[in-house]
């Protein structure tokens, strides 16, 4: 739950995505005061920035009294382990090993919480979006790259690591596409076939430079069609809620729909013409999804590090 008398705690949160990076100040129910959006570029270059907004511009008189970051990964979001608050192995180049809390954690003495840039938007559309009394849904970006936050009754699925579906194989049909597919790891994984750099490689031009009924758009809700019924067998989710650049070609959806439901054919009869339009679904929050999900994870770190700390005094 978000704890309601967080609501005048002034929070900030971070997505740090591979183009660009989000900073706003708000409050722990998700309410945002200020924001700033500046390019990614070296970890240190990009966080420094990201330390002075919250330190001059986006927080007035007050400081920050916890720091929610939503970001880019792979992560290790294990406490334990050695990699905790660090990037792991990413194809981004100087960010790999990067220790993202540990950089935090030197400039400002308040609890931070990290997770993905992807289970930062779902704990948004969770709390405040399109997932709102949802216990069970998958919340998927297409954008630079294809990923998915997975919530399990309530909770992220496996909170000390993180799916990454964006690489799950899909059927690849050479006759009717032959892009070989660009990631650099497996070509034609569905991240390789259907991001919105696939999409630039496939046609020449960029997603938002192609018209609404390029035959772009079918293709793509043919790739992800296939995402949400491995997504659909595997989980059984109440919704899956999608979100990102690419899927801003609102298009993409009755195609989506009904390449789906011919997919399934019929297998699960809830399924059907009359509730697949709040089944897929676009996000609620957009472009603010992951950065209001982080002003929730800092209100929940606050609130942890209160708890404990309660608990040790009484002890
Ligand atoms: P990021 O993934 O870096 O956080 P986005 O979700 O905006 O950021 O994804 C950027 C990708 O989405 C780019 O490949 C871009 O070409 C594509 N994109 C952005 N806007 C649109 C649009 N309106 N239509 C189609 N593709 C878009
Ligand atoms: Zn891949």
């Amino acid at each position: 739950m978000i704890n309601q008398n967080s609501g005048k705690m002034l929070v900030g949160a971070i997505e740090g995505g591979g183009t660009k990076f989000n900073c706003v100040t708000g409050y722990g129910n998700g309410d945002i005061v200020a924001k700033q959006a500046f390019p990614t570029t070296t970890p240190e270059e990009t966080l420094t920035r990201a330390a002075r907004f919250f330190q001059m511009d986006g927080a007035a008189s007050n400081s920050i009294e916890a720091l929610g970051i939503a970001q880019f990964g792979p992560l290790g979001l294990d406490r334990t382990a050695e990699n905790y608050g660090k990037l792991l192995m990413t194809a981004k180049p100087g960010w790999s090993g990067f220790d993202i809390i540990g950089f935090f954690s030197g400039i400002f003495d308040v609890p931070i919480a990290l997770q993905t840039d992807v289970n930062g938007a779902a704990i948004g559309e969770y709390f405040l979006g399109a997932a709102q009394g949802n216990d069970n849904f998958v919340y998927v970006t297409v954008g630079t790259g294809i990923g998915g936050g997975i919530f399990v009754n309530g909770q992220l699925l496996n909170n000390n690591k993180h799916p990454e579906i964006g690489h799950m194989l899909v059927q690849h049909d050479l006759q009717k596409d032959d892009f070989p597919g660009c990631c650099p790891f497996h070509g034609n994984c569905l991240e390789g076939l259907a991001s919105g750099p696939a999409i630039r490689k496939r046609w020449g031009l960029a997603g938002e430079e192609l018209v609404p009924n390029h035959p772009a758009w079918e293709l793509e809700a043919h790739y992800l069609a296939r995402l949400c019924v491995n997504l659909t067998c595997c989980y059984a989710p109440e919704k899956i809620i999608f979100g990102g650049g690419v899927m801003q070609q609102k298009q993409i959806f009755p195609a989506l729909h009904k390449e789906f439901l011919t997919l399934m054919a019929g297998y699960m009869p809830a399924l059907n013409d009359k509730t697949i339009g709040q089944y897929i679904v676009p996000s609620a929050l957009g472009g603010d999804a992951a950065t209001r999900g982080g002003l929730i994870l800092a209100q929940q770190s606050h609130a942890r590090r209160n708890e404990i700390s309660i608990s040790a005094g009484a002890g």
